[in-house]
């Protein structure tokens, strides 16, 4: 029943702008992960797939964004705003009422577990976790600010937020293959080790130590104060993006290792 209603409400659903990294970099993160899930957790993930007729993880990997725009009640929150300092993670001061990507990550996660949940259940669980983990890894995703401010590229005016989940990928002008390839190709090692909660916290040092500070040394402009990047922004920052890029992928088949494999990691 669940599946049948969202899929009549997908039938609805229009691509608004997305949420959080751009459409490419969803399927980016879904293209690694895939490629390094081991052959348990593979199979059970096509197997919950298949019960959409869906036969890879990045078909589903925007479904997330898509059904966001339905009038659903209680749709889980792409976010976690963690102040910019130097604390942790407090679901009291960050996840009031469970009203966060982490919490959502989690209960996703306990859906998986389960395994004797029904297929819809499943998929739906599934498809959030893809997304989720990939929105964990957008540094203004896991920040206080999240970056409603307005810039100026090339003439172009739009939030810091956008710049960050599209434009810098945007600019790398290539296809999600070519993209996935270029990215695992990267020098970065990815640490696996730590939980959704210590990625996030990752995200939110990028915010507040590098994103952040940066934008303090450009002009604003002097009519509506916004401010000015150079052309030369979404070239600089796509080795970070590239980075969290990879740490989404290969921790998001980890994730799944675990969950699929006989003897589960706790995370
Ligand atoms: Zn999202």
């Amino acid at each position: 029943m669940l599946k049948l209603v969202l899929s009549a409400l997908l039938l609805l659903a229009t691509h608004g702008d997305a949420c959080a990294w751009g459409r490419e970099g969803h399927k980016v993160v879904a293209v690694i992960a895939q490629a390094h899930l081991t052959p348990e957790a593979k199979a059970a993930v096509m197997s919950i797939l298949a019960a959409e007729g869906k036969t890879s993880m990045a078909s589903v990997a925007l479904w997330a964004d898509d059904v966001r725009k339905l009038p659903i009640p209680r749709q889980p929150s792409h976010e976690v705003k963690l102040p910019l300092n130097h604390d942790g993670y407090d679901p009291a001061v960050s996840c009031k009422g469970n009203r966060c990507v982490l919490a959502a990550i989690d209960a996703d996660i306990a859906v998986l577990r389960a395994r004797d949940l029904p297929p819809a259940a499943q998929v739906a669980a599934l498809k959030y976790l893809i997304h989720f983990i990939g929105d964990l890894h957008q540094p203004l995703h896991a920040s206080a600010d999240n970056g409603q401010e307005m810039m100026e590229i090339g003439g172009k005016v739009q939030k810091l937020h956008r710049v960050w989940d599209t434009e810098i990928i945007q600019a790398q002008n290539l296809r999600t293959a070519s993209l996935a390839q270029e990215v695992e190709a990267s020098p970065f090692p990815v640490d696996l080790s730590g939980s959704p909660t210590d990625w996030a916290l990752e995200g939110r040092d990028i915010a507040r130590d590098v994103i952040f500070p940066t934008l303090a040394g450009y002009e604003r402009d002097s009519a509506d104060g916004r401010i000015i990047l150079p052309e030369s922004y979404n070239k600089k920052n796509w080795p970070i993006v590239e980075r969290r890029l990879k740490q989404a992928g290969y921790r998001l088949a980890s994730l799944l290792n675990g969950i699929f494999s006989k003897s589960p990691r706790g995370f």
